[in-house]
């Protein structure tokens, strides 16, 4: 995107700390100046560059010719009927949509997270792929999604997953570098425990995450079918990484995640519910020493799928607990806004600005 002038634009969110550092420095500022700038942009819920008033107005200046302050901006916002999730509508400045989702469930206020604007892996049951990919989202912009809700809700975000559009590790430097933002202390300082990435089981990069040490970071893999032949069925990845594969990747990984390793299974009325699916999957889970989370599966336009009554979800978690396996049901918020796990989508998205 360029701006008027005919300069690319930059943001702020998208520069390393070592370049901004650089940059205070050649504009005869000492490096102090850059801690109270990220201050200013991670605590303080600024809006706008003459806020920071303890940086002199020189440099402040210079900054607001060069960078810009938020890289996407917010159109609407959905709240759901009890109010226990609101999602987010974001522009980029290139005109495409972004969709975050706060989820609120007592003290925890849970914020999910977009890497990606569309996806490459066309899940069967999900919204986010069947309008293609787009591209990957910059740091700035998922970045930016947390200060924009964050500053918007006015509430303290406990808790990040990386569970909204697109897959996480398919964009895997930008999400790097964003989740070292999160948990720097002149950044976000969230603890790593709190962070969560969904991932539908993209090996080499799994691996290359447990090489690079975030092992604090739970992981979730999106296993949704027990047996390959029904994976394939609603996950194309499954012809590219086989269960086999994956699982003896995660058993590899195993021991760095320790117990931080989750299992996603949306459970689909008569497709993966049958006791021969819970016993699959027991067996799985144990192998990889993880719990589950069990979702029920929230309809989604042109899927065949049905969604199971929550006595399904009751009695398929029976069977996976016979089997000593760790289950939880994760009920969806916000499936009347659309927000809930595999609604968000690219298709039909209004542009009405929001009221603030
Ligand atoms: S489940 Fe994840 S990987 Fe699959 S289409 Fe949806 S966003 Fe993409």
């Amino acid at each position: 995107m360029k701006k008027k002038s005919g300069k690319k634009e930059v943001f702020i969110n998208d520069l390393e700390r070592q370049w901004l550092d650089s940059y205070v420095a050649r504009h005869g500022e000492k490096l102090f100046r850059v801690r109270q700038i990220f201050k200013w942009v991670f605590n303080k819920n600024v809006s706008n560059w003459d806020e920071m008033i303890n940086i002199p107005k020189g440099l402040r200046d210079e900054m607001k010719k060069d960078f810009l302050l938020f890289s996407l901006k917010l159109c609407n916002k959905y709240a759901s009927n009890n109010n226990d999730a609101t999602k987010y509508l974001f522009r980029t400045n290139d005109g495409h949509f972004v969709e975050t989702v706060l989820i609120k469930v007592g003290k925890r206020k849970t914020i999910c997270i977009s890497t990606q604007i569309g996806c490459k892996f066309n899940c069967s049951f999900c919204a986010s792929g069947k309008s293609g990919f787009v591209r990957d989202l910059s740091c700035a912009e998922i970045i930016d999604q947390f200060l924009l809700v964050r500053n918007d809700s006015h509430m303290r975000i406990t808790n990040i997953v990386f569970m909204g559009m697109g897959e996480p590790f398919d964009n895997y430097d930008n999400l790097i570098k964003t989740i070292k933002t999160f948990m720097a202390d002149w950044g976000l300082a969230i603890g790593a425990r709190r962070i969560t990435i969904s991932t539908v089981g993209l090996i080499p990069q799994i691996e290359r995450f447990a090489r690079e040490g975030f092992s604090q970071i739970k992981l979730s893999i999106s296993l949704h079918a027990a047996f390959e032949g029904k994976r394939k069925q609603i996950m194309p990845i499954a012809h590219t990484y086989s269960l086999s594969e994956l699982i003896s990747t995660l058993r590899k990984v195993r021991d760095r995640f320790r117990r931080n390793i989750t299992i996603e299974y949306i459970l689909m009325k008569n497709f993966n519910d049958y006791d021969e699916d819970a016993r699959a999957l027991a067996a799985i889970a144990k192998q990889i020493k993880a719990k589950v989370n069990l979702i029920g599966y929230n309809a989604v336009n042109d899927c065949k799928f049905v969604a199971p009554s929550k006595n399904d979800l009751i009695q398929f978690r029976k069977k996976l607990e016979r089997e000593k396996v760790q289950t939880t049901i994760r009920y969806s918020a916000g499936s009347d806004i659309t927000a809930a796990c595999g609604q968000l989508s690219l298709i039909n998205k209004s542009t009405t600005v929001a009221k603030r």
